[in-house]
């Protein structure tokens, strides 16, 4: 794998928060290619959330950089857009809008994408299929269970089959069967659709299933673990 070919790479990365004493994230640099699930551990505070976020966009580095597909995020002009087309996120909370249906829900971000509504609809209800959670469309987030909250999240990250989903504690908020749950969908996920997927976990099943961990600690990796 070089720079160029990977679906992703970090080069050097370090992030400085202003008034922090210390640096969050300080010379991290790996390559991850599509198809692939990446595990980030370590103790709270090691930088996994703030890793996540360079990545995705949702902010940007002190130093160093990070390429999509060959892309230098630092150059990319609607950072807006490029999120909307090339990465899904899950959060701990599922994030869903009260007043949608779990349909509407699910379907929002092809919005985005500029799909036509009859299309969104398809798409957002094949998504609910595979979720098992057609029998829910209709159902705002506040009549579903906590497990059928966070598949709905996991259905609007995947709706627009995005090329990196990039998931924070997505199970932390879960029992274990529901949180096993959500781990095989994210996993089914690069797999079958050739994604990357970067999970950040307390949760060791989740490196049981991931190719890769990465642990963290004090904003550098201290190790790179691969599944036996
Ligand atoms: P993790 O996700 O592993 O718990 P984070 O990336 O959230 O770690 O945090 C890494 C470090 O950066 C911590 O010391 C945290 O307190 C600090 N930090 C995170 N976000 C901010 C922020 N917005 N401003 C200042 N410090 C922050």
């Amino acid at each position: 794998m070089s720079e160029l070919s990977s679906t992703l790479a970090a080069h050097d990365l370090a992030r400085h928060y202003e008034g922090g004493a210390v640096f969050a994230l300080d010379g991290v640099s790996f390559e991850a290619a599509s198809g692939e699930v990446l595990a980030l551990m370590g103790p709270s505070g090691c930088g996994k959330s703030t890793l996540l976020s360079l990545i995705g966009l949702l902010d940007r580095p002190t130093r160093g950089r990070v390429m999509i597909d060959g892309v230098d995020l630092e150059a990319v002009k609607r950072p807006a857009r490029f999120r909307a087309r090339t990465i899904g996120f899950v959060f701990q909370f599922h994030h869903l809008i009260p007043t949608m249906t779990l349909l509407e829900n699910v379907a929002a971000p092809l919005i985005a994408l500029g799909v036509p509504r009859p299309e969104r609809t398809a798409r957002a209800m094949a998504m609910l299929e595979q979720l098992d959670l057609q029998a829910r469309a209709n159902f705002p987030p506040h009549k579903l269970s906590g497990g059928e909250r966070q598949r709905g999240a996991v259905g609007r990250a995947l709706v627009t089959r995005p090329r990196i989903i990039l998931a924070d504690e997505p199970t932390g908020n879960l029992d274990t069967h529901n949180g096993e749950t959500v781990v095989r969908l994210l996993a089914d996920h690069a797999h079958t659709d050739d994604a990357l997927v970067i999970i950040a976990t307390h949760n060791p099943e989740v490196s049981a299933v991931a190719d890769r961990t990465l642990l963290l600690r004090d904003g550098k990796i201290s190790a790179i673990q691969r599944r036996e």
